[in-house]
């Protein structure tokens, strides 16, 4: 089998999501497309197209990368080009370390070429990796809202769908609207921290992510406080990067620390094991080279015996790659869902993720990455082809 083609197709998303503040749905630019959003596709000489949801704005350089890298390549062995992109490999004058993409461009193709390998082989691509589980637990993974009372209302519409799990992201965390930002401080977190638990009680697992908002004096305190209420996981409290402060943090509490969703290096997650400055690794895969990448940091944490918490959150592409992922490792407790579920769902993708009455994902069955295009939609939708 050979790559023959590549395409970009840049999509203008439904009516429907003209609406939505994307701001308070999705503050850190993962691939969450509400108003565009590019359909890549790789096209082999048998046929079979490998699909993937990228950013509208990484169309060009996404393009370019498999045109120069992988045309004429056979998808089955992807490793021998795209492995060399991966910066923790070191093989001589063949690893590239100056190639100028960034590492979820080689993301962006690895999904395409599994997507391509499983359906060659008529399989999901969780039977490829070796399939562990039939299905994950889903926490929601909340809004960015800036008070108290709406906070509420969000975490009974999640209890209301379904969820038995559910993701605080605090007002904190909304920095996009410069006005809101400066009336919120970590108080105002812990305010609405203490209301979601009396309503959460201990039916419903809690977890809590200020995304690196905090310095080291503030996470102690805000630590100790969901500590003391129970919370479950504890997520990037402070700056990745400052591994010191966050190994102190891992020393001064009990509940895990979970980091890693900003690295785009696999080396970084070793610094952190190192360093112990986390008790749980997390990633999203499109940024640190894909599905083989989120294993390779899988069986890394296996052997540290830490969990690794793969990021879920964004486009459906996006969704079922990590679900891929997670449904062939032992060390995962959850699938991080967007809310109201279908926030970033597209019909140009005909399947979708959603949890059962459990508050349970279950394991797609579709060969590939486990979703279909509907082309009909996909050409209504396209408003330019890059190729
Ligand atoms: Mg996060």
């Amino acid at each position: 089998m050979k790559i023959t083609g590549v395409q970009v197709n840049i999509c203008e998303a439904e009516e429907k999501y003209k609406g939505i503040d994307r701001m308070r749905s999705c503050p850190h630019g993962v691939p969450g497309p509400l108003k565009t959003f590019g359909l890549a596709t790789i096209f082999t000489d048998e046929g079979i197209n490998g699909f993937y949801q990228i950013r509208a704005k990484d169309a060009h350089l996404f393009v370019e990368f498999v045109k120069n890298f992988l045309l004429g390549t056979d998808p089955f062995e992807k490793d021998r080009i795209l492995g060399r992109f991966r910066p923790v490999i070191r093989r001589g004058g063949e690893w590239f370390p100056f190639h100028g993409y960034p590492i979820r461009v080689v993301g962006y193709a690895e999904c395409c070429l599994w997507d391509i390998i499983g359906k060659a082989l008529d399989k999901p691509v969780y039977k490829l990796l070796g399939q562990c589980r039939d299905k994950i637990p889903a926490y929601a993974s909340s809004k960015h809202i800036p008070t108290v009372k709406e906070n509420i209302e969000h975490f009974k519409d999640c209890i209301s769908e379904g969820f038995r799990a559910f993701k605080l992201h605090p007002p904190s965390t909304n920095w996009i609207d410069p006005e809101i930002r400066r009336k919120i401080s970590w108080k105002l977190d812990l305010q609405v921290t203490r209301e979601i638990k009396r309503l959460a009680g201990d039916d419903v697992t809690l977890l809590y992510d200020p995304v690196n908002t905090y310095d080291r004096e503030i996470a102690l305190i805000v630590g100790k406080e969901i500590e003391s209420l129970g919370f479950y996981v504890y997520e990037d409290p402070m700056p990745t990067s400052d591994i010191e402060g966050n190994a102190k943090l891992c020393a001064d509490l009990k509940i895990p620390i979970m980091l890693g969703e900003q690295l785009d290096d696999l080396y970084k997650y070793a610094e952190l094991i190192r360093g112990q400055a986390t008790d749980i690794l997390r990633c999203v895969l499109e940024r640190i080279g894909g599905i083989t990448s989120a294993m390779k940091l899988a069986h890394l944490a296996e052997l540290h015996a830490m969990k690794m918490e793969p990021h879920s959150f964004g486009t459906q592409a996006t969704q079922f790659a990590h679900l891929q992922v997670m449904l062939a490792m032992e060390n995962n407790d959850f699938f991080e869902s967007p809310v109201p579920q279908g926030t970033f769902d597209t019909d140009v993708i005909k399947d979708t993720i959603r949890i059962d009455k459990e508050g349970f994902v279950h394991a797609p069955e579709k060969p590939g990455l486990g979703f279909e295009v509907d082309e009909k939609k996909l050409k209504e939708r396209t408003v330019k082809i890059i190729r």
